[in-house]
């Protein structure tokens, strides 16, 4: 049976997200950036929280997690590099460790760059990724605690995912990220169609996200970091790839 999937906001730019195995009535939640909007949704859902799978450690991903835990007695799923910040976790995991939902099924991906202990969650049946702070609608993560390349190393795995694959990230950037794409790849009619769209649903406050790798692949200038007009556009042609990443990613930082 397919899952379902919610998706809301928390705090002011965060995603929360509620995956529902109807199988087993078993839910989880991805991170709880704000224990009230997790606890909302799942009332409007009608659903009980079984499980919570942490991306990473930052506050804005975790803060909720004592006081659902404790009203749900949920099990916490966590990275192992994040022990130490997320105390009430029942369940540590890594790279290539299977995560199970009910009868849903997550394989674990590593995917730092932008902290360290950042892990991805991909539902392979479902054709769904849940990446944190990793890759955004339009954009990615920043970095901290390591080179770009590394960040890129972890956007190249998720790039060999299928096209199909839905992403879900952690916050709603995408009319700020749609608006670096346009300067650095304005002349991608992908980009240029699809920043008409976004701009039209921020407008109406919708969220953005989940979006699809195919479409990520096509407009996101993150991941677009060897071809070569981004490349031109940053003054780069024909260089590696990786440091392209690293120069469009110094770039949004100042834009
Ligand atoms: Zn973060």
């Amino acid at each position: 049976m397919p899952a379902a999937f919610h998706t809301f906001l928390c705090r002011t730019d965060n995603i929360g997200v509620l995956i529902h195995d109807e199988a087993t009535g078993s839910t989880a939640s991805v991170d709880v950036p704000e224990a009230e909007a997790v606890e909302r949704a799942l009332r409007e859902k009608n659903w009980r929280l079984t499980h919570i799978i942490v991306t990473h450690r930052h506050l804005d991903h975790i803060e909720g997690i004592p006081a659902v835990k404790a009203k749900t007695g949920a099990r916490v799923i966590a990275p192992k590099k994040a022990s130490a910040e997320v105390p009430q976790a029942d369940e540590l995991v890594a790279g290539g460790d299977k995560v199970k939902i009910g009868e849903l099924a997550a394989s674990v991906l590593d995917t730092p760059g932008h902290c360290a202990d950042h892990i991805s969650y991909w539902f392979a049946q479902d054709a769904a990724l849940f990446a944190g702070d990793t890759i955004f609608t339009l954009g990615c993560g920043r970095v901290s605690e390591a080179a770009p390349s590394v960040l890129w190393s972890s956007l190249q795995r998720i790039a060999g995912l299928p096209n199909e694959t839905r992403i879900w990230s952690g916050h709603e950037y995408t009319l700020s990220n749609a608006r670096f794409a346009i300067s650095v790849d304005g002349a991608n009619e992908a980009l240029k169609a699809r920043y008409a769209v976004i701009e039209k649903l921020r407008a109406q406050n919708k969220l953005t996200v989940p979006t699809t790798l195919g479409e990520e692949k096509a407009t996101n200038p993150f991941l677009r970091a060897g071809d070569p007009k981004v490349q031109k556009a940053v003054g780069m042609a024909g260089a590696d790839a990786s440091a392209v990443f690293a120069e469009l990613r110094e770039r949004k930082n100042r834009f």
